[in-house]
């Protein structure tokens, strides 16, 4: 046994013993380990209190559940930047869209976007409508996770997925989530009875991709959707309008005629700011050919983001779909500032922004990377549910069962 691994069995156990005396302090106290509070909507663990910012005066950075989204203000956070390949550091690609009003929508839903909500302490009741821009995996790859974790962590309604059409049906995101739904049904029936029944449910709004057209229109929040041009039919991008407030989101594009109206003077514009074909060449090892395919005729690349941004002349641009390494992002910034001297964010993962009338603050989110599951709610707790699965063991399965082994229920369980 070396020295290294005593070492390691030491301190595991005395880590074990003040959890473990922790817990002891907290029985002799009297304390109860209490469900999370619902605080003024948001679901938060007891003694943590959003606060309200006044005069514009944020904390430098964000802490998850300590700010409450002003009445007029819309919060955005950036939850994934980066690319289908994987990086932990830049996950894929997903916006996440909070309002004053209490209500949440959530553009695009990469690969591992769904840690990232897990740090931030999602309030998963919330997190029930997600606007797809296109159906690659960096843009939709998690949105079963959010559909089961989801639905475990807090979600009593359906999930509701908004998405384009495609040159035909199979094509669309109808299909896509049906074969989703049809992919775990394994898992999701194995859950009846234990988790409301509607959150169990996911929703397809399919739209023509091709129409510049409204996809979403309540509680005064409007949603429109308009085509977007990237290797086949059925790519879009989304405009958010509230309150006065706009959000617009590009998906992957060639810079193109419809974003440039739809997105003209909006406070905060996210489009698609890929690598440099060289960059690429290096990164992948691609040929040159297929990396300037990628970057320069399929994707928008730096400069190509700026020419647009001064065309579009936002509030506030944010560039995002790179890796923020250090090796290459200096070089995609200077690249944009050629081409573009406004307003700018070169997105990282959980950058966050305040959007008011008059003020838009960017900072980042510290990470609860520690986070627990955030507890469930009252309206989760008592939502209709099924009869409790039964029957889905066969019986010489069941009969392989040790008894005795488990302790008993020390509270009626009927
Ligand atoms: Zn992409
Ligand atoms: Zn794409």
């Amino acid at each position: 046994m070396n020295q290294q691994f005593v070492m390691s069995v030491k301190m595991n156990f005395m880590k074990t013993s003040i959890i473990i005396g922790l817990i002891c302090l907290a029985s002799a106290a009297g304390t109860t380990w209490a469900k999370p509070d619902k605080v003024d909507g948001l679901n938060v663990p007891s003694g943590r209190i959003p606060q309200e910012i006044k005069d514009n005066r944020y904390p430098r950075t964000y802490f998850p559940g300590t700010e409450r989204v002003g009445k007029d203000e819309m919060r955005i956070t950036a939850l994934g930047t980066g690319m289908p390949n994987q990086s932990p550091s830049n996950v894929a690609t997903s916006f996440l869209v909070e309002l004053g009003n209490g209500e949440s929508f959530l553009f695009d839903l990469g690969t591992g976007t769904t840690d990232r909500l897990a740090g931030l302490e999602a309030d998963y009741s919330k997190l029930d409508k997600v606007f797809a821009s296109h159906l690659h995996s960096d843009h939709v790859g998690d949105i079963a996770a959010l559909w089961i974790a989801g639905w475990l962590g807090g979600r009593y309604t359906p999930l509701h997925v908004y998405g384009p059409s495609g040159s035909s049906p199979e094509l669309g995101t109808k299909v896509h989530i049906d074969h989703i739904r049809a992919a775990w049904a394994w898992d999701v029936t194995s859950r009846a009875g234990i988790l409301p029944n509607a959150g169990g449910e996911i929703i397809a709004h399919e739209f023509d991709f091709s129409k510049t057209a409204v996809v979403y229109n309540e509680n005064g929040v409007k949603i429109m959707s308009f085509p977007a041009i990237h290797i086949r039919d059925g790519s879009v991008s989304y405009r958010l309008d509230w309150n006065g407030l706009s959000f617009v989101f590009g998906g992957d594009s060639f810079p193109n005629r419809w974003f440039v109206k739809e997105a003209k003077g909006a406070d905060l514009v996210v489009h698609e700011c890929f690598f440099t074909p060289e960059q690429w060449v290096n990164i992948s090892g691609f040929p040159y050919k297929q990396a300037y395919w990628v970057t320069s005729l399929i994707h928008t690349p730096p400069e190509g983001f700026g020419k647009l941004m001064s065309m579009v002349e936002p509030r506030m641009a944010v560039a995002y779909h790179y890796w923020n390494h250090r090796d290459i992002e200096f070089e995609i910034f200077e690249r944009v500032r050629k081409t573009y001297d406004g307003p700018l964010t070169m997105a990282d993962d959980l950058t966050i922004f305040n959007v008011t009338k008059d003020h838009i603050e960017v900072r980042e989110v510290t990470f609860n990377h520690e986070s627990w599951p955030m507890g469930t709610g009252k309206e989760w707790d008592t939502a209709p549910r099924g009869e409790p699965a039964t029957g889905l063991s066969s019986d010489w399965l069941i009969e392989g069962k040790l008894e005795g082994i488990n302790p008993p229920p020390t509270q009626p369980i009927d």
